[in-house]
C-alpha cells in the first residue's frame, strides 16, 4: 500500500511526519512506533510532542528509565519507551489505560514489548533505514490509521 509509505530523507523529514502525524492525533489514539535502535523513533515522538506543546525547543528526555513521560500539551500526551518492560502486565501499572480514557494519546517505543496490551486501533509506524534515510510504514485498522494516512499525504 504505498499510500501508507512516506520515505525520510534525512532527520528533518522525520521530525515532519512527527508534525504532521500531531495534527490528526486526537484524544485516545496510539501510535507504536517501530523500529531498530537509531531508526529515529525518538526522534518522531520528540517533534510531535513539541508541534503538540507549539514549543519547538521543549525538553523531550528519553523514557527509557522511566519508561513513560507525560506532557500536558493541548492534547495531553504520554510517551512510553517500552524496552525494559518486564512483562506486558506492567503496561497497566504505568497507567497506559487510565491515560487513554482521561483523554490522552500515547506514543510507544518498542510496542513489541507489550503488543498483547496495545487497543486494536493502535497507528503502527515502521521505520526501516533504506539508504542514508528511513522508509516509514503506516498500518493498522480504524478511525486513527485513517486520519493518519490523510496526514501522510500532506
Ligand atoms: P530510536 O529512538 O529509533 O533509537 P533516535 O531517534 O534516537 O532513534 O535516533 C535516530 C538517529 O537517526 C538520530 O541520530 C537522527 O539524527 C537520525 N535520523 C532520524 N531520522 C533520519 C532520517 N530520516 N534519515 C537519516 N537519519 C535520520
Ligand atoms: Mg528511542
Amino acid at each position: 500500500m504505498a499510500g501508507l509509505e512516506r520515505f525520510l530523507a534525512d532527520e528533518a523529514a522525520t521530525a515532519r511526519l512527527g508534525e504532521d502525524l500531531a495534527m490528526s492525533l486526537r484524544p485516545g489514539d496510539v501510535l507504536a512506533l517501530k523500529g531498530d535502535l537509531g531508526a529515529g523513533k525518538s526522534t518522531l515522538a520528540r517533534a510531535l510532542i513539541r508541534a503538540l506543546a507549539d514549543d519547538a525547543g521543549l525538553d523531550v528526555p528519553s523514557p527509557t528509565f522511566t519508561l513513560v513521560q507525560s506532557y500536558e500539551t493541548r492534547l495531553p500526551v504520554h510517551h512510553f519507551d517500552l524496552y525494559r518492560l518486564s512483562s506486558a502486565s506492567e503496561l497497566d501499572e504505568l497507567g497506559f489505560d487510565d491515560a487513554l480514557a482521561q483523554g490522552g494519546a500515547a506514543l510507544v517505543e518498542w510496542p513489541e514489548r507489550a503488543e498483547a496490551a496495545l487497543p486494536d486501533g493502535t497507528v503502527w509506524i515502521e521505520l526501516v533505514h533504506q539508504g542514508d534515510g528511513r522508509l516509514a510504514k503506516l498500518s493498522g485498522q480504524g478511525a486513527a490509521i485513517d486520519r493518519a494516512a490523510r496526514s501522510l499525504a500532506m
